[in-house]
C-alpha cells in the first residue's frame, strides 16, 4: 500500500464504489461481489454505495477496458501502472468514484515487481480508489475493499484478522475495526 493516497477519498465525493466486469467470467460473480461489499460497509455503517458499473457506469467501460489493456503484457497485470494511469485519468476529472475490476483468473496474473515483498495472487486494492479481483471468495473481496477503505496489512501478521497479507479468516481483529471507525467517522456520524 503506498504511503501517501493522492485521492484518498475518491470515492467519497460520489459516495459511490462500481463494479466492473470486463468478460463473462467476471459477469457470472459481479452480483456476487457487489453483495458482499455492500455487507461490510454496513458492518461499518459506511454510507457508500455499491453500484453496477457496467449497467450504471456503461459509458466508462471502454475506458475500464483500455486501462486494463494498457496495463497488462503477456497476460499479466502491472498493477502498479494501473495504478498510475487511473491517477493520470482522474486528474482529467474522468472515473470519479471507487473502481473495482473483476478478472477471469484463469486468463489474468499479476505482474508483481521484484522490489514487491507480498506478492499479489488473489487481488490487490489501493487506498486511492482501485481494487482488482482476481479471486472472489469472501476473504479476497473484503481484504482487498478493505485496502481501498484505508486498512494496511498486519506486519508482523497478527492471527484471526483478515489484514494479514495470507487472508485466511473473513473476521477484522479489533484494532483494524477500530482504524477503520476512525478513518472513516465524519462518513459514519454524517450518514
Ligand atoms: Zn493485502
Ligand atoms: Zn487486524
Amino acid at each position: 500500500m503506498p504511503l501517501s493516497c493522492p485521492n484518498n477519498g475518491v470515492h467519497l465525493r460520489t459516495k459511490e464504489v462500481a463494479v466492473f466486469a470486463i468478460d463473462d467470467k467476471g459477469n457470472s460473480l459481479k452480483s456476487a461481489v457487489i453483495k458482499e461489499l455492500g455487507e461490510l460497509l454496513r458492518e461499518f455503517s459506511i454510507p457508500l454505495d455499491v453500484t453496477d458499473g457496467n449497467l450504471k457506469r456503461s459509458e466508462d467501460v471502454q475506458q475500464i477496458q483500455a486501462l486494463l489493456r494498457g496495463s497488462t503484457k503477456n497476460a499479466k497485470i502491472d498493477y502498479d501502472k494501473l495504478e498510475r494511469d487511473l491517477r493520470n485519468v482522474r486528474d482529467k476529472e474522468r472515473l470519479p468514484y471507487g473502481v473495482v475490476i473483476l478478472i477471469d483468473k484463469n486468463r489474468y496474473e499479476f505482474y508483481n515487481p521484484p522490489s514487491q515483498r507480498d506478492r499479489a495472487i488473489y487481488g490487490i486494492g489501493v487506498c486511492d480508489g482501485l481494487v482488482i479481483l482476481r479471486h472472489t471468495h469472501k476473504e479476497s473481496v473484503r481484504h482487498e475493499f478493505a485496502h481501498m477503505l484505508g486498512l494496511p496489512h498486519h506486519e508482523p501478521p497478527k492471527s484471526g484478522c483478515i489484514m494479514n497479507w495470507e487472508c485466511a479468516t473473513p473476521t477484522f481483529c479489533e484494532e483494524c475495526k477500530r482504524r477503520i471507525e476512525r478513518m472513516w467517522q465524519d462518513e459514519i456520524k454524517g450518514g
